[in-house]
């Protein structure tokens, strides 16, 4: 791979022609046509998306003269370039200079590029810009652009993934699943966390349609024209979760539904039932992980685990083991009611309190409660035992 640093580039040149896409989010074309700035392989604009801190910091670093830090071009024909790195940078400014934002000035007022001093438009015109251009095989560059972060922000790993495989099926999925005005976005969000923009749609369509291999998944599908398996399947699932839980709770965001898709959609459920059950455990104050509800009522109210139910605390721990002990050491029988009760040498043995464990008299899916009455130290082997009936 041939670099060439080039330091006489102006933003004046670099914005020359600048057309910004409102609705893809997009950077075009900058160099007077002759510069893409966003090559399918580079990520969508996020740098407005904060509230338009990291573009309006970008122009205040030009008025105070501070460095951009390095941009890089792919030369890709004659005098014809792609942004490698920098494409977040370039946006905002070709963004600033068309209008789109304004930064506050010294003052703390509003200013936009056009009503700005001419000195001041002058000064951010003719700032230059450190442009290293890039030449080699499309792996090469593929490989090394593997390798880079664009300042401030690091590429995550769909990010990568989508940089690594680029091809006409990234191109059609992401028009899908990282298009913030793709209406069914609000849907997906109360299953899935994230944004379109960093890719967190895309990414999840690819781990299920995948079973969590996705980089494989996307190097098999790179030629593809068309991403029909991929949005039918998520589109099951999606369909599936919202069919079996009519209710939405915040808790469903981000549990792992292509797993739950796979173990349970050829079961059948009663929604209204399912319902009443989901209402039925976040009412119970005894279930500190409201996540695992889900999941819990998936596998037919079996699995308390799933739920971390709360446990009895040491200060009730240790009174019913005193009691119990004594009350042991009267009978000359063990303290564990369940050793007490057997043949064996442990007949009359008394653990240690730290030999035990607490346990539900009634359980908790009994509707036993977690407070001293329905409490007994058990030893730790007949409390695993009991545990798994
Ligand atoms: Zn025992």
């Amino acid at each position: 791979m041939n670099t060439t640093l080039r330091t006489e580039i102006t933003v004046k040149e670099i914005c020359e022609g600048f057309v910004y896409n409102e609705l893809e989010g997009k950077g075009l074309f900058g160099l007077s046509g002759r510069l893409t700035i966003q090559p399918e392989y580079q990520r969508n604009y996020i740098y407005a998306s904060d509230g338009g801190k990291m573009e309006a910091a970008v122009i205040e670093s030009i008025l105070k003269g501070y460095p951009l830090g390095l941009i890089y071009f792919n030369k890709v024909g004659d005098d014809r370039f792609e942004v490698l790195d920098g494409q977040q940078r370039i946006t905002s400014v070709g963004r600033f200079l068309t209008d789109k934002f304004a930064v506050k000035d010294e003052n703390g007022m509003e200013q936009y590029f056009s009503g700005m001093a001419e000195d001041k438009k002058k000064r951010v015109l003719e700032t230059k810009l450190l442009v290293y251009e890039c030449e080699g095989k499309e792996s090469e560059i593929k490989d090394w652009f593997r390798t880079i972060n664009i300042a401030g922000v690091p590429l995550n790993s769909q990010e990568l993934l989508n940089a690594v495989y680029s091809g006409p099926f990234v191109t059609l999925a992401k028009e899908e699943f990282s298009n913030s005005q793709n209406a069914n976005i609000q849907k997906w969000s109360a299953y899935i966390s994230g944004t379109a923009n960093r890719q967190d749609f895309l990414e999840r369509a690819l781990d299920w349609v995948s079973k969590g291999s996705i980089g494989d998944y996307m190097s098999r599908h790179r030629l593809d024209t068309g991403i029909k398996e991929l949005k039918t399947y998520f589109n099951s699932v999606i369909d599936w979760v919202s069919g079996v839980f009519t209710g939405v709770e915040s808790e469903m965001r981000g549990l792992e539904w292509g797993r739950l898709y796979e173990e349970h959609h050829k079961k059948a459920y009663d929604p209204a039932e399912v319902s009443a059950a989901v209402r039925k455990l976040y009412s119970d104050p005894y279930i500190k992980n409201r996540k695992g509800v889900f999941e819990y009522i998936l596998g037919g109210l079996k699995d308390t685990k799933l739920l971390n139910v709360r446990v009895f605390d040491d200060v009730t721990k240790s009174t019913v083991y005193e009691r119990q002990t004594a009350d042991a050491q009267e009978k000359g029988k063990s303290n564990c009611p369940l050793c007490a009760e057997g043949h064996d040498a442990n007949k009359t043995k008394i653990w240690k309190l730290a030999e035990m464990d607490a346990d539900h008299v009634t359980a908790w899916s009994r509707g036993g409660a977690t407070e001293a009455k329905n409490c007994q130290m058990l030893c730790k082997t007949h409390n695993r035992v009991k545990g798994n009936r």
